[in-house]
Protein backbone atom coordinates (compact mmCIF):
# COMPACT_ATOMS: atom_id res chain seq x y z
CA UNK A 1 0.00 0.00 0.00
CA UNK A 2 1.21 3.12 -0.52
CA UNK A 3 1.33 3.80 3.53
CA UNK A 4 3.31 0.80 3.21
CA UNK A 5 6.06 2.33 0.98
CA UNK A 6 5.92 5.70 2.47
CA UNK A 7 6.49 3.87 5.84
CA UNK A 8 9.11 2.11 4.36
CA UNK A 9 11.30 4.78 2.71
CA UNK A 10 10.83 6.87 6.26
CA UNK A 11 12.30 4.18 8.21
CA UNK A 12 15.19 4.08 5.24
CA UNK A 13 15.93 7.54 5.16
CA UNK A 14 15.42 7.45 9.49
CA UNK A 15 18.17 4.72 9.66
CA UNK A 16 20.90 6.71 7.45
CA UNK A 17 20.62 9.52 9.28
CA UNK A 18 20.89 7.83 12.51
CA UNK A 19 24.00 5.51 11.38
CA UNK A 20 26.07 8.78 9.96
CA UNK A 21 25.18 10.43 13.53
CA UNK A 22 26.51 7.27 15.39
CA UNK A 23 29.23 6.79 12.54
CA UNK A 24 27.94 3.06 11.98
CA UNK A 25 28.59 1.60 9.03
CA UNK A 26 26.17 2.10 6.41
CA UNK A 27 23.40 -0.24 6.70
CA UNK A 28 23.88 -1.35 10.20
CA UNK A 29 20.51 -1.47 11.17
CA UNK A 30 19.49 1.40 13.79
CA UNK A 31 19.40 0.57 17.01
CA UNK A 32 16.20 -0.68 18.59
CA UNK A 33 14.39 2.38 19.53
CA UNK A 34 13.98 2.93 23.05
CA UNK A 35 12.29 5.95 24.57
CA UNK A 36 11.01 7.24 28.04
CA UNK A 37 8.14 9.22 29.30
CA UNK A 38 9.33 10.37 32.66
CA UNK A 39 6.96 12.85 34.80
CA UNK A 40 7.45 13.93 38.76
CA UNK A 41 4.44 12.99 40.27
CA UNK A 42 3.87 16.67 41.77
CA UNK A 43 0.85 17.75 40.10
CA UNK A 44 -1.33 17.45 37.32
CA UNK A 45 -0.47 16.56 33.91
CA UNK A 46 -0.08 19.55 31.72
CA UNK A 47 -0.57 20.35 27.59
CA UNK A 48 3.64 20.46 27.35
CA UNK A 49 4.21 17.25 29.56
CA UNK A 50 1.35 15.14 27.55
CA UNK A 51 2.86 16.62 23.93
CA UNK A 52 6.24 15.21 25.58
CA UNK A 53 4.74 11.86 26.47
CA UNK A 54 2.65 11.62 22.62
CA UNK A 55 6.31 12.64 20.68
CA UNK A 56 7.62 9.97 22.65
CA UNK A 57 4.93 6.93 22.03
CA UNK A 58 5.19 8.39 18.21
CA UNK A 59 8.47 8.55 17.50
CA UNK A 60 8.37 4.71 19.34
CA UNK A 61 5.23 3.29 17.49
CA UNK A 62 6.80 4.64 14.33
CA UNK A 63 10.32 2.87 14.51
CA UNK A 64 8.63 -0.01 16.30
CA UNK A 65 10.50 0.44 19.59
CA UNK A 66 10.10 0.45 22.71
CA UNK A 67 7.72 2.97 24.91
CA UNK A 68 8.68 3.37 28.63
CA UNK A 69 7.26 5.74 31.82
CA UNK A 70 8.88 6.39 34.69
CA UNK A 71 7.80 7.76 37.68
CA UNK A 72 10.26 10.29 38.94
CA UNK A 73 9.12 11.12 42.78
CA UNK A 74 12.81 11.94 43.95
CA UNK A 75 11.34 14.80 45.45
CA UNK A 76 9.64 13.04 48.30
CA UNK A 77 7.92 16.15 49.86
CA UNK A 78 6.06 17.25 46.02
CA UNK A 79 5.68 14.00 45.31
CA UNK A 80 2.00 12.05 45.86
CA UNK A 81 0.11 8.65 44.63
CA UNK A 82 -2.44 11.00 43.94
CA UNK A 83 -0.80 12.36 41.38
CA UNK A 84 0.39 9.23 40.11
CA UNK A 85 -2.79 7.86 39.64
CA UNK A 86 -4.01 10.76 37.82
CA UNK A 87 -1.19 10.70 35.35
CA UNK A 88 -1.71 7.01 34.16
CA UNK A 89 -5.20 7.94 34.24
CA UNK A 90 -4.56 10.91 32.10
CA UNK A 91 -2.07 9.01 29.90
CA UNK A 92 -4.90 6.08 29.10
CA UNK A 93 -7.43 8.38 28.35
CA UNK A 94 -5.02 10.15 26.08
CA UNK A 95 -4.64 6.89 24.09
CA UNK A 96 -0.95 6.11 24.99
CA UNK A 97 0.02 3.07 25.58
CA UNK A 98 3.45 1.62 27.23
CA UNK A 99 5.15 -1.23 27.23
CA UNK A 100 7.28 -0.73 30.53
CA UNK A 101 6.40 1.06 33.55
CA UNK A 102 5.44 1.16 37.46
CA UNK A 103 1.70 -1.18 36.61
CA UNK A 104 3.62 -3.29 34.48
CA UNK A 105 6.95 -3.91 35.28
CA UNK A 106 9.26 -4.54 32.74
CA UNK A 107 12.69 -6.00 31.77
CA UNK A 108 14.56 -2.54 33.54
CA UNK A 109 12.62 -1.76 36.62
CA UNK A 110 11.71 -0.53 39.16
CA UNK A 111 10.23 2.33 37.24
CA UNK A 112 9.84 4.48 40.27
CA UNK A 113 12.93 6.24 41.14
CA UNK A 114 12.12 6.26 44.76
CA UNK A 115 12.61 2.35 44.18
CA UNK A 116 15.86 2.80 42.75
CA UNK A 117 18.03 3.81 45.58
CA UNK A 118 20.31 1.70 45.88
CA UNK A 119 21.26 2.00 42.49
CA UNK A 120 21.95 5.53 42.91
CA UNK A 121 24.16 4.79 45.85
CA UNK A 122 26.28 2.30 44.31
CA UNK A 123 26.90 4.63 41.33
CA UNK A 124 27.74 7.65 43.99
CA UNK A 125 30.36 5.05 45.68
CA UNK A 126 31.54 4.69 42.42
CA UNK A 127 32.39 7.98 41.55
CA UNK A 128 33.54 8.83 44.74
CA UNK A 129 36.13 5.80 44.77
CA UNK A 130 37.39 6.59 41.63
CA UNK A 131 37.77 10.59 42.09
CA UNK A 132 35.34 12.07 39.65
CA UNK A 133 32.43 13.01 42.92
CA UNK A 134 33.60 14.34 46.25
CA UNK A 135 31.86 14.64 49.60
CA UNK A 136 30.77 18.53 49.74
CA UNK A 137 29.93 19.43 53.45
CA UNK A 138 29.33 23.00 53.06
CA UNK A 139 25.45 24.00 54.61
CA UNK A 140 22.74 25.30 52.68
CA UNK A 141 23.67 28.83 54.74
CA UNK A 142 27.46 29.29 53.35
CA UNK A 143 25.98 28.60 50.05
CA UNK A 144 23.39 31.20 49.90
CA UNK A 145 26.08 33.47 50.91
CA UNK A 146 28.25 32.35 48.30
CA UNK A 147 25.34 32.88 45.94
CA UNK A 148 24.80 36.09 47.10
CA UNK A 149 28.51 37.22 46.60
CA UNK A 150 28.21 36.22 43.13
CA UNK A 151 24.91 37.84 42.62
CA UNK A 152 25.91 41.30 43.89
CA UNK A 153 28.96 40.86 42.16
CA UNK A 154 27.07 40.20 38.71
CA UNK A 155 27.93 37.20 38.19
CA UNK A 156 26.36 33.82 37.30
CA UNK A 157 26.23 31.87 40.60
CA UNK A 158 28.19 28.72 40.36
CA UNK A 159 29.44 26.89 43.35
CA UNK A 160 32.53 28.05 44.43
CA UNK A 161 34.61 24.10 44.32
CA UNK A 162 35.19 24.63 47.89
CA UNK A 163 35.34 21.27 49.09
CA UNK A 164 36.73 19.73 46.14
CA UNK A 165 39.85 20.55 47.01
CA UNK A 166 39.71 18.69 51.08
CA UNK A 167 41.92 15.85 51.17
CA UNK A 168 39.83 12.42 50.07
CA UNK A 169 40.40 10.17 52.91
CA UNK A 170 39.87 13.24 55.53
CA UNK A 171 36.38 13.74 53.77
CA UNK A 172 35.58 10.54 54.02
CA UNK A 173 36.51 10.20 57.58
CA UNK A 174 34.14 13.55 58.48
CA UNK A 175 31.05 11.74 56.49
CA UNK A 176 31.78 8.43 58.37
CA UNK A 177 32.01 9.94 61.60
CA UNK A 178 28.09 11.21 60.67
CA UNK A 179 28.37 15.29 59.65
CA UNK A 180 26.41 15.75 56.87
CA UNK A 181 27.52 15.87 53.37
CA UNK A 182 26.00 15.85 49.86
CA UNK A 183 28.26 14.05 46.87
CA UNK A 184 29.26 16.38 43.85
CA UNK A 185 30.88 15.62 40.22
CA UNK A 186 34.10 17.15 39.23
CA UNK A 187 33.74 19.04 36.08
CA UNK A 188 36.79 18.37 34.33
CA UNK A 189 35.73 19.89 30.70
CA UNK A 190 35.84 23.08 29.88
CA UNK A 191 32.84 23.06 27.57
CA UNK A 192 30.28 20.43 26.48
CA UNK A 193 28.78 19.78 22.70
CA UNK A 194 25.77 17.67 21.32
CA UNK A 195 23.94 17.42 18.58
CA UNK A 196 20.62 17.91 19.63
CA UNK A 197 17.97 16.24 16.72
CA UNK A 198 15.62 19.53 17.26
CA UNK A 199 18.53 22.28 18.08
CA UNK A 200 21.35 21.22 15.95
CA UNK A 201 24.77 21.42 17.46
CA UNK A 202 24.58 22.74 20.50
CA UNK A 203 27.79 23.92 23.20
CA UNK A 204 27.89 25.23 26.58
CA UNK A 205 30.76 26.47 28.40
CA UNK A 206 31.68 24.95 31.95
CA UNK A 207 31.76 28.47 33.09
CA UNK A 208 28.22 28.88 33.82
CA UNK A 209 28.88 25.43 35.63
CA UNK A 210 29.30 24.93 38.76
CA UNK A 211 30.24 21.15 40.19
CA UNK A 212 26.61 19.94 40.62
CA UNK A 213 25.10 18.01 43.15
CA UNK A 214 24.68 14.05 42.52
CA UNK A 215 23.00 13.20 46.03
CA UNK A 216 22.03 15.56 48.76
CA UNK A 217 22.99 15.67 52.10
CA UNK A 218 19.48 13.82 53.14
CA UNK A 219 20.35 10.95 51.01
CA UNK A 220 18.16 11.82 47.67
CA UNK A 221 19.52 11.99 44.70
CA UNK A 222 19.19 15.18 42.08
CA UNK A 223 17.27 14.76 39.11
CA UNK A 224 20.54 15.11 36.58
CA UNK A 225 21.92 12.01 38.36
CA UNK A 226 19.82 10.13 39.07
CA UNK A 227 17.82 10.45 35.08
CA UNK A 228 21.16 9.33 33.85
CA UNK A 229 21.64 6.35 35.71
CA UNK A 230 18.16 5.35 35.02
CA UNK A 231 18.86 6.28 31.23
CA UNK A 232 21.38 4.24 30.90
CA UNK A 233 20.29 1.30 32.78
CA UNK A 234 17.34 1.65 30.48
CA UNK A 235 19.16 1.68 27.95
CA UNK A 236 17.26 4.71 26.34
CA UNK A 237 18.10 5.79 22.88
CA UNK A 238 16.43 8.76 22.71
CA UNK A 239 16.08 11.16 25.28
CA UNK A 240 12.78 13.36 23.79
CA UNK A 241 11.50 16.15 26.33
CA UNK A 242 11.03 19.95 26.89
CA UNK A 243 13.32 22.37 26.06
CA UNK A 244 13.25 23.62 29.43
CA UNK A 245 15.80 21.08 30.19
CA UNK A 246 18.52 22.25 27.58
CA UNK A 247 20.47 23.58 30.42
CA UNK A 248 20.57 20.53 32.94
CA UNK A 249 21.91 18.29 29.35
CA UNK A 250 25.53 19.30 29.94
CA UNK A 251 25.54 18.24 33.56
CA UNK A 252 24.00 14.72 32.41
CA UNK A 253 27.01 14.71 29.88
CA UNK A 254 29.19 14.98 32.70
CA UNK A 255 27.69 11.85 34.84
CA UNK A 256 27.71 10.03 31.28
CA UNK A 257 31.37 10.94 31.01
CA UNK A 258 32.24 10.02 34.83
CA UNK A 259 31.06 6.72 34.48
CA UNK A 260 32.15 5.82 30.94
CA UNK A 261 28.97 5.60 29.35
CA UNK A 262 27.83 6.75 25.55
CA UNK A 263 24.68 9.26 26.46
CA UNK A 264 21.68 8.75 24.36
CA UNK A 265 20.62 10.94 21.65
CA UNK A 266 19.02 14.44 22.82
CA UNK A 267 16.09 16.13 20.82
CA UNK A 268 14.35 18.87 23.09
CA UNK A 269 11.13 20.17 22.25
CA UNK A 270 10.45 23.94 21.57
CA UNK A 271 8.52 25.85 24.69
CA UNK A 272 4.22 25.86 24.26
CA UNK A 273 3.34 29.78 24.81
CA UNK A 274 -0.10 31.30 25.43
CA UNK A 275 -1.51 33.51 22.78
CA UNK A 276 0.37 36.56 24.42
CA UNK A 277 3.47 34.60 23.90
CA UNK A 278 4.55 33.90 27.31
CA UNK A 279 5.20 30.61 28.43
CA UNK A 280 1.75 28.51 28.77
CA UNK A 281 0.23 28.10 32.06
CA UNK A 282 -2.47 28.84 34.55
CA UNK A 283 -3.31 31.81 33.75
CA UNK A 284 -4.48 31.22 29.68
CA UNK A 285 -7.12 28.96 31.46
CA UNK A 286 -7.47 25.49 31.17
CA UNK A 287 -3.51 23.75 30.42
CA UNK A 288 -4.04 20.55 32.41
CA UNK A 289 -5.11 17.15 30.69
CA UNK A 290 -8.21 16.56 32.57
CA UNK A 291 -9.59 20.36 32.43
CA UNK A 292 -9.47 19.25 28.33
CA UNK A 293 -11.49 16.13 29.27
CA UNK A 294 -13.98 18.12 31.14
CA UNK A 295 -14.74 20.63 28.82
CA UNK A 296 -15.49 17.63 26.33
CA UNK A 297 -12.34 17.50 24.57
CA UNK A 298 -12.31 14.22 22.71
CA UNK A 299 -8.32 12.81 23.00
CA UNK A 300 -8.02 11.74 19.20
CA UNK A 301 -8.69 15.69 18.88
CA UNK A 302 -6.58 16.56 21.46
CA UNK A 303 -3.85 13.96 20.21
CA UNK A 304 -3.98 15.21 16.64
CA UNK A 305 -3.81 18.75 18.12
CA UNK A 306 -0.97 18.63 20.00
CA UNK A 307 1.09 16.09 17.34
CA UNK A 308 0.93 19.90 15.43
CA UNK A 309 2.41 21.24 18.15
CA UNK A 310 5.87 21.67 16.71
CA UNK A 311 5.55 18.98 14.48
CA UNK A 312 4.20 18.82 10.73
CA UNK A 313 3.81 16.18 8.00
CA UNK A 314 6.05 16.16 5.86
CA UNK A 315 4.06 17.64 3.04
CA UNK A 316 3.91 20.48 5.67
CA UNK A 317 0.61 21.59 5.43
CA UNK A 318 -1.98 18.46 6.44
CA UNK A 319 -3.84 19.33 9.69
CA UNK A 320 -6.15 16.49 10.09
CA UNK A 321 -4.78 13.12 10.63
CA UNK A 322 -6.12 10.00 12.21
CA UNK A 323 -4.38 8.46 14.58
CA UNK A 324 -2.69 5.81 12.38
CA UNK A 325 -1.52 8.43 10.44
CA UNK A 326 0.36 10.16 12.89
CA UNK A 327 2.65 7.13 13.61
CA UNK A 328 3.23 6.37 10.10
CA UNK A 329 4.69 9.87 8.85
CA UNK A 330 5.71 10.92 12.71
CA UNK A 331 9.57 11.87 12.22
CA UNK A 332 11.79 14.14 14.35
CA UNK A 333 12.57 15.52 11.11
CA UNK A 334 10.02 17.72 10.90
CA UNK A 335 10.22 19.46 14.54
CA UNK A 336 10.61 23.10 14.87
CA UNK A 337 12.59 24.76 17.11
CA UNK A 338 10.98 27.75 17.53
CA UNK A 339 8.18 28.07 20.28
CA UNK A 340 4.69 26.89 19.44
CA UNK A 341 1.79 28.96 20.30
CA UNK A 342 -1.24 27.27 21.34
CA UNK A 343 -4.38 28.18 19.83
CA UNK A 344 -7.69 27.16 21.51
CA UNK A 345 -9.34 28.02 18.68
CA UNK A 346 -7.84 25.21 16.48
CA UNK A 347 -8.12 22.40 19.25
CA UNK A 348 -12.17 23.51 19.50
CA UNK A 349 -12.08 22.79 15.55
CA UNK A 350 -10.22 19.93 15.37
CA UNK A 351 -12.42 18.78 18.16
CA UNK A 352 -15.77 19.31 15.99
CA UNK A 353 -14.14 17.55 13.14
CA UNK A 354 -13.96 14.73 15.16
N1 LIG B 1 11.09 14.48 35.64
C1 LIG B 1 11.53 15.38 34.62
C2 LIG B 1 10.39 16.30 34.26
O1 LIG B 1 9.25 15.98 34.52
C3 LIG B 1 12.00 14.57 33.42
C4 LIG B 1 12.78 15.32 32.44
C5 LIG B 1 13.42 14.40 31.42
O2 LIG B 1 12.69 13.90 30.57
O3 LIG B 1 14.61 14.15 31.53
O4 LIG B 1 10.59 17.38 33.75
Amino acid sequence: TNTGILRYAQNDTAQRFFSNLLSLPQGHPMPKVRVRFAPSPTGYVHVGNARTALFNWLFARHHGGVFALRIEDTDVERSKEEYERQLLEDLRWFGLDWDEGPDKGGPYGPYRQSERRALYSEYAAKLIAQGDAYYCFCSAEQLEAERQEELKAGRQPRYSGRCRKLDAEEAARRKTAGEPAAVRLKILESSFFWNDLVHGPTVFSSEVIGDPILVRSEGNPAYNYAVVIDDHQMEITHVIRGDDHISNTPRQLAVYRALGWEPPEFAHLSTILGADRTRLSKRHGATSMESFREMGILPEALRNYLALLGWSPADGKTEILSPSELVAQFSLDHITKSPAVFDNDKLHWLNRHY
